[in-house]
């Protein structure tokens, strides 16, 4: 473990290099102004894009003790791989690639690893999270060169070990600032002298972790962008708002980045957008739900629920052990109490407008300790649009009109959650 370090290193200077370099390139060519510059940078993204080392195929081989990995490569790169607990993981970080691999790639267990994920981490970033059956220990990472006719190949070894073996080696580890390396959130639009309240609209997953995914393929966080998009279209129509999206492409931002960007913003209202499933063998559900938080779950399935939605950061390979891990105290202590009154407030609006637009859950309103509702100073709310793994749902939550008429309630509830304010002229916070 402690050898892979310095690859780790390297690895994380190498995608700093490259972006300078980019930036050093739009200097160089005397790019000045604003347009050309979004030009230049345009022109740039796709042909980097192009240029993009691709990822063509993947095997994995072994036994139950020792496990090899290998994913075949069109160029070499550098890559870092670590190992994780809580649950089991290795994660392997890789500069931008594309991945062109079979739908069902990462489903299948094999040896030591029981799935696998890929997928944008950050602007420049790849990331692959392989879930293992236990402990292991990783015992080489590294890119074989392209020769004999064999593509070049990204080869993880690992090999079976125990709990005390596997905390030992992390406490060797000397990290590098993993959890520091997420996308950072979009920024609004200045806000310095326009006094309009900002709303957050937060479209769940994204990146490497895709949401809930429907029998025939669609994707939750694919659904939840697309609706976050055509609401702030609405909102930015009517004009009486500022609005900003967490992530606007499909990159993965962690929860607590999402909680952080809404609070920094100083916004008014935040909007999470999630479309979720229901596991195989527990029935149907169907209908839209409204989330607040709450230290006790309303029942069974928001429980549920909210576990598998605070899960999306280990999904990612996020080292949670490097946060705090104050989620509990956040409830507690944090969640001020007239937040609470303005979340709640504007949940109860929501669903009376959902009401006639949307199909409801046959308990529409609902609260658990969902991370992403922890921001302290804003009224903030999960919106569950509906069922992925629910064929009649998924039919709506993939039609235009459906999302259309929903984003349309919505911004009718925003507009009834925010019209007193307004009329007294204190725009800006809710509270
Ligand atoms: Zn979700």
């Amino acid at each position: 473990m402690k050898g892979l370090d310095s690859v780790t290193q390297r690895a994380f200077i190498r995608i700093g290099n490259a972006a300078g370099l980019a930036l050093l390139g739009l200097v160089a060519a005397g790019v000045t102004t604003p347009a050309l510059a979004q030009k230049a940078t345009n022109a740039a993204v796709s042909t980097a894009i192009e240029r993009l080392p691709v990822i063509t195929d993947v095997r994995i081989g072994g036994s139950d003790t020792q496990t090899r990995f290998i994913m075949d490569l069109s160029a070499k790169i550098d890559v870092a791989a670590f190992a994780l607990a809580n649950p089991y993981r290795i994660v392997v970080d890789l500069p931008q690639v594309a991945f062109r691999l079979p739908e069902k790639a990462g489903e299948q267990s094999r040896g030591l690893i029981k799935a696998f994920r890929f997928g944008l981490i950050m602007q420049g970033g790849s990331r692959l999270v392989l879930d293992t059956k236990g402990p292991v220990r990783i015992d080489k990472a590294f890119v074989l060169d392209a020769e004999g006719g064999q593509p070049a190949r990204l080869v993880i070894d690992m090999s079976v070990t125990d709990q005390t073996s596997f905390q030992r080696a992390m406490q060797l580890e000397t990290r590098a600032p993993r959890s520091a390396n997420v996308n950072k959130s979009e920024t609004p639009a200045p806000a310095s002298t326009d006094g309009r309240p900002l709303i957050v609209l937060d479209p769940g997953h994204g990146g490497i972790d895709n949401g809930a995914k429907a029998a025939t393929g669609e994707l939750e966080k694919d659904v939840v962008l697309k609706f976050a998009q055509t609401l702030r279209g609405m909102l930015e129509k009517g004009g009486k708002y500022r609005v900003a999206l967490t992530r606007s492409d499909d990159t993965f931002i962690s929860l607590s980045e999402r909680v952080k960007f809404s609070r920094a913003q100083g916004a008014a209202l935040f909007v999470s957008l999630h479309a979720d499933a229901i596991p195989k063998g527990e029935g149907q559900a169907e209908g839209a739900t409204v989330y607040t938080l709450s230290e006790n779950a309303s029942d069974a399935e928001a429980a549920r629920l909210a576990e598998a939605e605070n899960r999306a950061d280990a999904i990612a390979g996020v080292d949670l052990t490097a946060e705090p891990d104050d989620v509990a105290n956040i409830l507690v202590d944090l969640a001020q109490r007239e937040t609470k009154t303005y979340s709640s407030q504007f949940a109860r609006t929501a669903v009376n407008e959902l009401k006639t637009a949307a199909r409801l859950h046959k308990n529409p309103m609902k609260a658990a300790g969902f991370k992403v509702l922890t921001a302290p100073d804003v009224p903030s709310v999960l919106v569950e649009l509906g069922y992925m793994s629910t064929k009649d749902d998924l039919k709506l939550l993939t039609s235009a009109a459906w999302q259309a008429k929903t984003a349309t309630a919505l911004a009718q509830a925003i507009d009834t959650f925010f019209a007193p304010r307004l009329a007294r002229g204190s725009a800006g916070k809710a509270n």
